[in-house]
């Protein structure tokens, strides 16, 4: 017998968005990648960073990635002390539960959005809960007051691409006696954010990926904007050299150019709204989007029929057979071709 621990081998393990191995034969519309590559400018940062020797690689990263630091405290309005990067959003949320939760102490999220959170949480043997959903996209029977240490709130919401309004995420502030996360991976692709709510309020840190709005999910980036105690317990907690010296790089050269992001941002926006009226002549129940996929519904409710038409086009969506989602797909926005291609499969499979 390997002496695991219980949690460990008794846990399933977090299943990835399918990535196939012959990427260019696809549309591939299932992770919310960005269809545009990042700022010419990442590409310059990263190969003046390697030289044409690679010399710098023999030397170890700035183990606080403070430039990064600076340039995002810059871009938001904060002082470098309220800002961690790290390597993806995804190692912010793995530690802030250990930061925050300890083992049978319970962190919480919404169902339907990330179950991520789960597995992290499994991981340190933390319990969790979680809150649904009403028909008008609010939180169903969360109380008063929420004792746990953690409250994860994706906004806006994945897979589903609605928002909450600004003053509930506050209300949630108040009523949570633990933190509350606010996963803002898609609030670049949204009109609002909760920047403002981690200057009034101790308890909210907002987290945020350079994966999907700046084109960079090959290059593992996020950060979060937190109280300078909330960044300091989670400096002690990650890897010391979380960030390579080419991901600094990255960071840094695309954080600067926000003409190029808003462009990207601009007509990822102007796809979305595009293609959610074309699959709403199509018949489809479509969720208004502040993200950059939309939450697509087929009139015979059947998902799964509607995502293996779209696989055996070599299109690939989201699907998932949670039962309170397999009615319907999650569509990444690509490129206005690739929706459009899209669309004529999706009028072919009727
Ligand atoms: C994509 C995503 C993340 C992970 O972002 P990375 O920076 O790539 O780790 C976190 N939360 C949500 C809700 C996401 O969709």
């Amino acid at each position: 017998m390997i002496p695991l621990r219980k949690n460990i081998a008794e846990m399933a393990g977090y299943v990835p968005g399918f990535q196939p191995r012959d990427e260019a034969a696809w549309i591939k519309l299932n992770t919310n990648e960005n269809p545009y590559p990042p700022s010419p400018k990442v590409v310059e940062a990263i190969l003046a960073e390697i030289g044409s020797r690679g010399e710098s690689l023999r030397k170890y990263p700035d183990a606080a990635s403070r430039l990064g630091r600076e340039e995002a405290g810059r871009l938001y309005g904060f002082d470098p002390s309220w800002v961690i990067m790290a390597n993806g959003s995804d190692e912010l949320l793995n530690n802030l539960i250990r930061a925050f939760a300890g083992e049978g102490e319970e962190i919480a999220f919404v169902h339907p959005s990330y179950s991520y959170y789960a597995t992290l949480a499994e991981i340190q043997g933390a319990r969790v809960r979680t809150f649904g959903l009403t028909e008008k996209w609010e939180l169903a029977d969360f109380p008063k007051r929420y004792e746990g240490k953690l409250f994860f709130l994706v906004n806006p919401n994945a897979p589903l691409g609605f928002t909450y309004p600004l003053e509930f995420i506050e209300e949630l502030a108040g009523r949570c006696a633990g933190m509350l996360v606010v996963d803002e991976a898609y609030a670049d692709f949204a009109d609002e954010n909760a920047l403002a709510l981690v200057k009034k309020y101790e308890n909210v840190v907002v987290t945020r990926t350079l994966s999907k709005s700046y084109s960079l999910a090959g290059m593992r980036l996020g950060l979060a904007v937190a109280r300078p105690q909330v960044i300091e317990a989670l400096d002690k907690i990650r890897d010391h050299y979380n960030l390579d010296r080419l991901a600094q790089a990255a960071a840094l050269a695309s954080l600067a150019d926000q003409t190029y992001f808003a462009e990207c941002v601009r007509k990822i926006r102007e796809t979305r709204a595009w293609f959610t009226g074309e699959l709403r002549v199509l018949g489809y129940g479509v969720i208004p989007s502040r993200a950059n996929f939309v939450f697509a519904t087929p009139t015979d409710r059947n998902g799964k029929r509607v995502y293996q038409g779209l696989f055996d086009r070599q299109i690939l969506v989201r699907h998932f057979s949670d039962p309170q989602l397999s009615h319907g797909l999650r569509i990444s926005i690509g490129t206005r071709e690739e929706m459009e291609r899209t669309l004529d499969a999706l009028r072919e499979i009727g």
